[in-house]
């Protein structure tokens, strides 16, 4: 199917746009909606990767070339879309990548380029998706988060700022748009085997000795991970799938039993330090 064509299109099931759709998560999902009867367009920087696909399901996969960091081509791709299909139903923010270095390693370029990816980028899709959404009355909008879109951990600071920064966005867009039948979704995968930790994906920052002990075994340990992670993102995706389907479906939904089992540490002990300190917080307003 040519992206040249902006002729209208009948879409078999629902219409998702998925970015990072090339690989891992992006592609699991990708099949998994295909598998369900329905229409992918599937955007990723090299959508070659995508030809695969898109012969097994002639008529209902579009490959389309989309950097989300270029806010031109956000806007281009949610516009065909439309032209052709006349509804997006559902939009998966997915692409990403990991970035690995302490808070003093990282620099403001590396902080920004992931911010771009993983903030800016799905800011502005979901912008463009909502009036449609909204005037159609339905539609779903799920966020690739990380277990470190959680709590987060030395060597991963960048990294995580990126993913509470989606988080914060999209807690305050699920109270906004949910009295416009939009559901909203943030997934919060620990490791899964796919291209995430792999040497062309994964990003480190230059190194400054005195992290070595504090940040040096995540930069040796995450690489070495790539192939073995026990996560299946086929298995990820058809958990995202029902989780849409169900009627309530939650605003976080944490992947694997890792992150299961480092969310729940991380809530108690988040309880537990608020209860610590919570004469201190209730000390402080005025006496009147
Ligand atoms: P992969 O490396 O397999 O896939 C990442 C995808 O993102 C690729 O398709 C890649 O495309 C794409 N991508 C990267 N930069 C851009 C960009 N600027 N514009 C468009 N696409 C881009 O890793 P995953 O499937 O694991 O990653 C998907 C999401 O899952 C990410 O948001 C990641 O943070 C999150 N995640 C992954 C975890 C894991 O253990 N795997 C854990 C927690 C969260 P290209 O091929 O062109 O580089």
């Amino acid at each position: 199917m040519s992206t040249a064509d902006t002729s209208a299109r009948e879409a078999a099931g629902r219409v998702w746009l998925i970015t990072g759709a090339s690989s891992g998560f992006g592609r699991a999902i990708a099949e998994a909606a295909l598998a369900a009867g329905d229409t992918v367009v599937a955007a990723a920087r090299r959508p070659e990767a995508l030809e695969g696909l898109a012969a097994t399901y002639p008529d209902r996969v579009v490959p389309v070339a989309l950097d989300v960091t270029d806010p031109a081509r956000v806007a281009a791709v949610v516009a065909e879309v439309l032209l052709w299909y006349g509804r997006i139903d559902v939009l998966v923010n997915n692409a990403g990548r990991g970035l690995v270095g302490a808070v003093e390693e990282t620099t403001e370029r590396e902080l920004r380029d992931l911010m771009e990816l993983h903030f800016f980028g799905p800011a502005a899709l979901t912008r463009a998706v909502l009036p449609h959404m909204r005037s159609q009355g339905s539609g779903a909008i799920v966020q690739m988060s990380s277990m470190g879109g959680r709590f987060s951990f030395a060597g991963v600071g960048g990294y995580s700022a990126t993913k509470f920064a989606l988080e914060g966005l999209t807690e305050a867009l699920a109270l906004e748009v949910a009295p416009f039948g939009i559901k909203v979704m943030i997934v919060e995968p620990g490791a899964f085997r796919t291209g995430f930790a792999g040497g062309g994906a994964l990003l480190q920052s230059a190194t400054i000795a005195a992290y070595e002990e504090t940040v040096g075994p995540v930069r040796a340990t995450l690489p070495s991970t790539d192939g073995k992670q026990p996560g299946d993102p086929a298995k990820a995706a058809v958990a995202i799938l029902a989780a849409l389907e169900a009627k309530e479906t939650p605003l976080r939904l944490p992947l694997g039993n890792d992150s299961a089992d480092a969310i729940l540490g991380h809530l108690d002990a988040s309880r537990e330090e608020v209860l610590t300190w919570e004469s201190v917080s209730r000390g402080t307003d005025f006496d009147d």
